[in-house]
């Protein structure tokens, strides 16, 4: 749904303003609108325009010209009211205006923005939803709202439009108001996931050394090596064609089909010369 989100008037507007000078129309309008927008946001297929500007003031045609060429679905103006001619008065609350021209649509839209401004800042004086011709209103092709969120000219209201509780209250209630309107879904809310940490690259386990044994009978040789190094001892078969250790023991027999970095080769051309050599090396 594209949603056009209009704040009445413009920051040099003459006039609009609270009686002692201490509010403008205009900020409270845009503060609202900004709330209003962020909040849209938050909901599926929702896409909002801006038709005012915070330095300046948007002639009114060319704000309702600027929503009927984007093709928007829904306008709400947002608008702080003013009752009689300078000073405070009585006359407070709240209104919602459509077209008073022929805009079901609008009606709809404006009825449930006024209702949920009553229900959601509770405020005591609820006056209603009306229609009037007004030119944001009457000017824009499609279903269009306008809502004074409160007066101004009244001391009571003036304090509630100038604190930003209640500025957020009125957007919650024009944001739900909407959504009420164009049946919006919330968007889901994404968790974001953590990402999987990378296990760190587990190198194959390797032992630093082990000794190989050619037969049963290099065994005793082996053992006295064995002892010394801490290490253990493989027999061929097991050692075969794969890598068992970094540096490997060759107690008789060959370094064929082993796998090592480093061999130290002990064997003699038969046991007892490699048990001389075991000898020799262990020193
Ligand atoms: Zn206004």
């Amino acid at each position: 749904m594209k949603i056009v989100i209009d704040a009445g008037h413009g920051p040099q507007t003459a006039g609009k303003r609270s009686p002692d000078n201490t509010m403008l129309e205009f900020h409270f309008n845009s503060v609202v609108a900004s709330y209003v927008t962020q909040e849209l946001l938050t909901y599926e297929n929702v896409q909002v325009l801006h038709t005012h500007e915070s330095n300046r003031d948007v002639p009114l045609t060319e704000r309702t010209n600027k929503a009927n060429a984007w093709n928007a679905d829904v306008l709400v103006s947002i608008h702080a009211n003013a009752y009689g001619s300078g000073g405070f008065n009585n006359v407070r609350g709240i209104e919602t205006f459509s077209w008073n021209g022929n805009s079901p649509n609008g009606d709809r839209l404006a009825a449930e923005i006024q209702k949920q401004m009553m229900s959601f800042t509770k405020h005591p004086k609820n006056r209603g939803h009306k229609r009037a011709d007004f030119h944001m209103l009457r000017e824009f092709n499609r279903a269009a709202a306008l809502v004074e969120c409160g007066f101004m000219t009244n001391q009571e209201d003036l304090a509630l439009l100038k604190s930003d509780a209640y500025r957020r209250t009125c957007a919650r209630a024009i944001v739900a108001g909407i959504v009420a309107y164009g049946n919006l879904k919330k968007k889901p809310i994404t968790i974001p996931v953590p990402p999987k940490p990378v296990p760190p690259k587990e190198e194959p386990f390797m032992l630093n050394q082990a000794i190989v044994i050619n037969s049963f009978a290099d065994y005793p040789n082996a053992e006295a090596l064995a002892n010394r190094l801490n290490c253990p001892i493989f027999t061929r078969n097991v050692a075969w064609g794969k890598q068992v250790a970094k540096e490997l023991f060759v107690v008789g027999g060959t370094t064929d089909d082993l796998k090592a970095d480093k061999f130290v080769v002990l064997s003699g051309r038969d046991r007892f010369e490699t048990a001389a050599n075991v000898k020799n090396y262990l020193g």
